[in-house]
């Protein structure tokens, strides 16, 4: 079975498919994390992240891979684990930047195709329920408001100790949304047979309870 899970930054996507997979027995994907890989070779490489045509020509360089250590995903940039290393707001901002190009979205396609062809999966991401996995199961469009995005992603970075203004976080959550929502290929959109769920007012345990049923009910 698989189940895709798309949605704008900060909507908690992540926290609950991985509870959700935990308590389907299914794997985890998170999508973002391989983007965010082909934007951590970009940042090394200095490569301008608004040059198409050098990202492009890239692409090939660069090899992603997944795998599952306790049930967690790492990422692998060429071999080396970058899992720690694909957080920072100056990766996120990178990877919105290289997201919208075709080159980008095509080298990582068969990597969350083939995973999801070979597992029951929960994949969380932007296109999954529009183009990766249009055959999926279950589908939820999972999202809240720009307010209680910023103020849970500001919580948690802050629970980590970084210095953090909330202000910033907004503004960068909406940028991200603009350009996820706005790019050509593959964009930040509700597929029609999804389900849509507005976390604003809803625990996570509650939002995990809710999909966990409808997920159920498709089994
Ligand atoms: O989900 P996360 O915040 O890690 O994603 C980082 C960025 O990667 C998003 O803002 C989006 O630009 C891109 N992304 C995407 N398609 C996906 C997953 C992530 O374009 N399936």
């Amino acid at each position: 079975m698989n189940i895709a899970i798309d949605g704008p930054a900060g909507a908690g996507k992540s926290t609950i498919a991985r509870l959700l997979a935990k308590k389907l027995g299914f794997i985890y994907v998170d999508t973002g994390a391989l983007y965010r890989c082909m934007a951590l070779y970009y940042i090394r490489n200095n490569i301008d992240g608004s040059d198409a045509e050098k990202v492009a020509k890239c692409v090939d360089c660069i090899e992603v891979n997944l795998n599952y250590q306790n049930g967690a995903q790492h990422v692998f940039l060429n071999g080396e684990d970058v899992t720690d290393l694909i957080r920072t707001p100056k990766v996120s901002s990178m990877t919105s930047n290289v997201a919208v190009y075709p080159a980008v979205r095509e080298r990582l396609l068969d990597t969350q195709r083939n995973i999801a062809s070979e597992n029951d999966v929960i994949m969380d991401g932007r296109d999954i329920g529009t183009n990766i996995l249009p055959d999926a199961e279950l589908k939820i469009y999972l999202t809240a408001s720009i307010d209680s995005r910023a103020d849970r992603r500001y919580k948690e970075l802050a629970q980590k100790g970084e210095d953090v203004n909330i202000d910033d976080i907004k503004a960068d959550i909406a940028e991200r949304d603009e350009r996820d929502k706005n790019r050509k290929t593959a964009p930040l959109r509700m597929a029609e047979d999804a389900v849509y769920v507005d976390s604003s007012d809803m625990s996570i345990d509650e939002v995990v309870e809710h999909i966990f049923n409808l997920a159920k009910a498709r089994q």
